[in-house]
């Protein structure tokens, strides 16, 4: 291995005496963060004012950075632009890949994918009023259901519950064959495992920056065209930050060359600044050194579970090279069990209906941690620490 893990460590400000098993949903704050934002605040917003468009190179920010998060995913130089929130870039992707293949009706999902993947899907086929359908399968019955009748395949690679992981290449080899798109969210793929869009022939990709590459709460979400499809795609946001000239104030909407066009408006500078710092943790790290730490630390932490809490049961695969980054286990009082869990300073999160999640991401967590977890989970399993009314009280956020 040539990652150094405990240099990573000493990147992140985490809170003294916390285990944060939930990156997974939200990375920790990098401490170069906190300069980069003070700094991009005071000198450049406050110093430059609109001049820092320019002089501080905002506008070229939401395609810098997504070079450095195409390094992450195997996407080529000048394929990933970042902006908007997740959400949006399903939107778009789906919206384009729908055009391409304009004589074929089906979006084809699984019901391991997110539900905005899967609202989003739905409200672009009224809006559209064209008799698109929806069909969700089973995630194994994916590979079956693929048919010449198939627009868009629009898969999650990492299941957010259970980390069942897809086999990208496999199914995106398979939709190919059938005449049909893919559209790959990579949000718990991106810095939680290797990924390689280039090898895998993936036409669309969309992810985003908040969980495993730390950009902080509402950082932008990236997007990914294949480049034969880049100057094909028709983009169904025409913004004028996607316009071939914004600053031309054409009254006539023309796409700009390649993945530009799926930019929309105006960046969140500091949320990218945030971002920014937060991705120089990943200069030094090789993703089999992170794939080879998340499964040693995620097969450790099952062994302790199931030999401690039998009661508990795990929800994600057992083979770890079928996984994503991230381990389950159902219970059915798993929110109490969860809330008792944080009020003990061991940070997962749940996911209903029974789910108690956790998210295993080597820059910050080490064997120490997982085998303390592990002991503190265990506690609280025998001695019903959970069964408290305060513990079952739903917050707004899970
Ligand atoms: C986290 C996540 C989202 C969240 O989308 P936002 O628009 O960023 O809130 C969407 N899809 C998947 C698969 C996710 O894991």
């Amino acid at each position: 291995m040539t990652t150094d893990f405990a240099a990573t460590r000493a990147l992140f400000d985490l809170p003294e005496g916390i285990i944060y098993l939930d990156g997974n949903s939200l990375g920790p704050l990098p401490r170069a963060a906190i300069e980069r934002l003070d700094r991009t605040a005071r000198a450049e917003w406050g110093q430059m004012l609109i001049t820092a468009w320019n002089r501080a190179g905002w506008m070229d920010m939401p395609r810098r950075l997504g070079d450095r998060i195409g390094r992450l995913i195997g996407a080529p130089h000048g394929t990933v632009v970042l902006g908007d929130t997740l959400s949006i870039k399903v939107h778009q992707a789906l919206a384009a890949a729908l055009e391409l293949r304009a004589d074929r009706q089906v979006i084809l999902t699984d019901s391991g994918n997110f539900p905005s993947d899967i609202y989003m899907a739905q409200g672009l086929i009224r809006t559209l009023g064209r008799g698109h359908v929806l069909r969700v399968v089973e995630p194994e019955e994916v590979a079956d259901a693929i048919t010449e009748e198939v627009a868009v395949l629009m898969l999650t690679e990492v299941d957010y519950r259970t980390g069942r992981m897809h086999d990208m290449a496999g199914l995106t080899d398979r939709a190919h064959q059938a005449g049909a798109l893919t559209l790959w969210d990579l949000a718990h793929s991106a810095g939680a495992i290797p990924v390689d869009v280039t090898a895998a022939g993936v036409d669309f990709a969309v992810g985003c920056t908040y969980k495993y590459l730390n950009g902080g709460p509402g950082a932008p979400a990236f997007i990914h065209m294949a480049p034969d499809l880049a100057d094909r795609v028709r983009p169904a946001l025409s913004g004028w930050l996607g316009h071939e000239a914004p600053f031309a104030f054409d009254p006539d909407y023309r796409p700009a060359q390649g993945i530009d066009r799926m930019r929309v408006g105006t960046p969140p500078i500091l949320q990218m600044a945030a971002l920014d710092a937060a991705l120089d943790v990943w200069d030094g790290v090789d993703m089999s050194d992170i794939r080879t730490r998340s499964i040693e630390l995620s097969q450790a932490f099952i062994a302790g579970v199931e030999a401690a809490c039998p009661e508990l049961v795990l929800a994600s695969p057992r083979d770890p090279l079928a996984r994503g980054s991230q381990v389950s286990f159902r219970h059915p009082e798993g929110y109490a069990i969860m809330q008792a869990l944080i009020a003990n300073g061991v940070i997962g999160d749940f996911r209903a209906p029974d789910i108690l999640r956790f998210g295993f991401t080597p820059l910050y967590l080490s064997p120490e941690d997982i085998r303390r977890a592990v002991e503190i989970l265990a506690g609280i399993m025998h001695n019903r620490a959970w069964d408290r009314p305060e513990y079952r009280r739903r917050a707004k956020v899970t």
